[in-house]
C-alpha cells in the first residue's frame, strides 16, 4: 500500500479486524471489511465519474454511514472531501460551492431542492445503512485503486461557521487528521472496545474528527445518528452501553432535561467530550452531580480540531478549564506586547503542531494575516493559571471596553447563568456616551419564570465587578444560532446593538 492517507485505514483496519462493527445506523451493521468493500467499490465509481487527485467532492446529507464511505472513498483516489453544512440556506451552500468548485455534489435526497438550481455534477441517494451509494459504485473485480496518498496532501477543506464574516475554506491535510487523531488516542485514551455514539453532525470538526476517526483508526464502532434526540440518545447509552459520546453545551443541557436522565443507566460511558463553545459552569456541576464528568476541551476547525483539553483525571479544581495542550500540540497565550503573558494576564491563544491547517483554501492573503511563523493566530482571548491550564475567556472581538476596562462578554453569560430562571444569555458591548460601551445582556427566561432586568441585575450584584454589570437586559424569545448551534453574537450585535434597542 502506497496509500498512507486516510483513504488506507479501512482496508488496513479490515485486514486487522475484519469481522469487527465499523459501523451502526437503525438496524444496518457494517463491519470493516464491508466498509473497505463499499469504499473501494465506490472510489471506483468516483472515478468512473471523472473524479480524479485534488478534485473536491462535496457531500450533502445528514449523518449516515454513506458520508463516511464517500469521505473514505474520496481519499482513496487523493481527492478532498467537502462537507457540507445541511443546516445552510441555498445561497449560503452556492457561496461555498462556487468558492470549493468540486468535481461533484453527491447529496441525499431530503436536500434535492436546496441544491436544485445548482450548476455542477450532481449524484442523488437514499440513505440504506452504506448501501445507498451503490448505483455510484462500480465492482472492480479485484483491481484496487492504487494512488500514492501522502500525508502532506490535503484530505477535506472544512468551512468554517462564518461566525466572523464569509466562511473560509480550512484546508485540513491527510497528517492533521491523523495527527489530530492520535492526540485523542493519548489524551481521551480511545479504545478498540470504544463504542461511540455519533449523535452531532458529521460536517462540523468535533464529531469527525474528534469521535468517528479516532474510533475507526482504533477499530471501535459508531454509532451513527441521523439526528440529535435526548430521549433517544440516552436510551441508545443506556442499551448499547455507550463510551464515548461528543456534544455541544445545547446537547448536554437537552440531555439534563430529559425526565429519563435522573434515573437511566448511564455509567458505561468513559467520555463525555464537549467544545467548540463555552460551556457554563452550570451544566458541568449539573453533569457531576450524576457522576458525570464532561471534558472540555478547545479547539477550532484550523486545528483540527483538538487544541487542549481538560482529562479526566485532571481534578474537579479545574473544573471550567480548557485544560492543557493536546499532547502533540503546542500552546502558548501571547500578551499584547508580543511576549508570553504571565499567569493569570489574558492574552491571544496562539497554537502549532502536526494537526494545524497549511492555510485557506484559494485564500492566501487570510492564510498570511492568520499566521505569525509557525503559530497560527485563533483570535480567541485566554489565561494560563500557574499550572498552565488554559482558561478561555473570549474571543478578541467580542470583548468591548466600558470606562476603559476591558470586559470579556462570556465572563458576564457564566455569571448570568447562575440564575436558575436563565434558559440563555449573550452579552454583547453597545455604544454609551458616558462609559463608551456598556454591556447588554440578551436572555431567554425559562418557561413560565417573570424575571425581571431588576431581579437580574440585582443578582450579578457582588458576582462581578460593577464595569462589568450589564446596564441594561433584554429579554427574547430566542437567541439566533449558526447552522452548528452556536450562539451568533454578530447576529445579537445586529439585532439588539442598537443605542436603545428594544426592551421588553
Ligand atoms: P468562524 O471562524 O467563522 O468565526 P467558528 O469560530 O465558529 O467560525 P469553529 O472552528 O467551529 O469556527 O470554532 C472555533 C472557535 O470556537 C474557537 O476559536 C473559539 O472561539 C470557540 N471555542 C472552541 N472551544 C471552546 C471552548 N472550550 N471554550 C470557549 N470557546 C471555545
Amino acid at each position: 500500500m502506497l496509500d498512507s492517507g486516510i483513504g488506507s485505514w479501512p482496508a488496513r483496519r479490515a485486514r486487522m479486524t475484519p469481522g469487527a462493527r465499523a459501523f451502526v445506523q437503525d438496524d444496518a451493521v457494517v463491519t470493516y471489511a464491508e466498509v473497505d468493500r463499499l469504499v473501494e467499490a465506490v472510489a471506483h465509481g468516483l472515478r468512473a465519474r471523472g473524479v480524479a487527485a485534488g478534485d473536491r467532492v462535496a457531500f450533502l446529507g445528514l449523518n449516515s454511514i454513506e458520508l463516511a464511505v464517500t469521505l473514505f472513498a474520496t481519499a482513496r483516489l487523493g481527492a478532498v472531501f467537502l462537507p457540507l453544512n445541511t443546516r445552510l440556506a441555498p445561497p449560503e451552500l452556492a457561496w461555498i460551492l462556487n468558492d470549493a468548485e468540486p468535481a461533484l455534489l453527491i447529496h441525499a435526497d431530503d436536500f434535492q431542492e436546496a441544491v436544485a438550481t445548482l450548476d455542477l455534477p450532481r449524484h442523488r441517494f437514499t440513505a440504506a445503512g452504506g448501501h445507498g451509494l451503490d448505483a455510484l459504485a462500480v465492482e472492480s473485480a479485484g483491481e484496487r485503486i492504487d494512488v500514492e496518498v501522502g500525508l502532506d496532501d490535503v484530505f477535506m477543506i472544512q468551512y468554517t461557521s462564518g461566525t466572523s464574516g464569509r466562511p473560509k475554506g480550512v484546508m485540513l491535510t491527510h497528517g492533521n487528521i491523523a495527527w489530530n487523531a492520535f492526540n485523542l488516542l493519548v489524551d481521551v485514551d480511545i479504545r478498540s472496545d470504544e463504542i461511540a455514539l455519533v449523535t452531532a453532525p458529521l460536517f462540523h470538526t468535533a464529531a469527525l474528527n474528534q469521535v468517528l476517526l479516532p474510533t475507526f483508526l482504533k477499530g471501535g464502532t459508531s454509532l451513527i445518528s441521523a439526528r440529535f434526540d435526548p430521549a433517544t440518545a440516552i436510551a441508545t447509552i443506556e442499551r448499547e452501553r455507550v463510551t464515548l459520546l461528543f456534544g455541544v453545551t445545547s446537547m448536554y443541557q437537552a440531555l439534563a432535561q430529559e425526565p429519563t436522565w435522573a434515573t437511566a443507566d448511564l455509567g458505561s460511558l468513559r467520555s463525555a467530550l464537549s467544545g467548540g463553545a463555552p460551556i457554563p459552569r452550570t451544566l458541568l456541576d449539573t453533569w457531576q452531580s450524576r457522576g458525570l464528568h464532561i471534558i472540555q476541551g478547545y479547539g477550532l476547525t484550523e486545528a483540527s480540531p483538538g487544541t487542549t483539553m481538560l482529562r479526566a483525571g485532571d481534578g474537579l479544581e479545574k473544573l471550567g478549564s480548557a485544560g492543557t495542550p493536546c499532547f502533540f500540540t503546542d500552546v502558548r497565550v501571547v500578551a499584547p506586547d508580543g511576549e508570553d503573558a504571565t499567569p493569570g494576564q489574558p492574552g491571544e491563544v496562539h497554537v502549532s503542531g502536526p494537526n494545524v491547517t497549511p492555510g485557506y483554501w484559494h485564500n492566501g492573503a487570510a492564510t498570511d494575516a492568520a499566521f505569525d511563523g509557525p503559530w497560527l493566530r485563533t483570535g480567541d482571548v485566554a489565561v494560563l493559571d500557574d499550572d498552565g491550564f488554559l482558561y478561555v475567556v473570549d474571543r478578541v472581538k467580542d470583548m468591548f471596553i466600558s470606562g476603559g476596562e476591558n470586559v470579556y462578554p462570556a465572563e458576564v453569560e457564566q455569571a448570568v447563568y447562575t440564575h436558575p430562571d436563565v434558559a440563555e444569555a449573550a452579552v454583547i458591548g453597545v455604544p454609551d456616551e458616558r462609559w463608551g460601551e456598556v454591556g447588554r445582556a440578551v436572555v431567554v427566561r425559562r418557561p413560565d419564570s417573570a424575571l425581571t432586568q431588576a431581579d437580574l441585575l440585582k443578582h450579578l450584584d457582588g458576582r462581578l465587578a460593577r464595569y462589568k454589570i450589564p446596564k441594561a437586559v433584554v429579554f427574547v424569545d430566542e437567541i439566533p444560532h449558526n447552522a452548528s448551534g452556536k450562539l451568533l453574537k454578530s447576529r445579537v450585535r445586529e439585532l439588539y446593538g442598537t443605542p436603545e434597542g428594544p426592551i421588553r
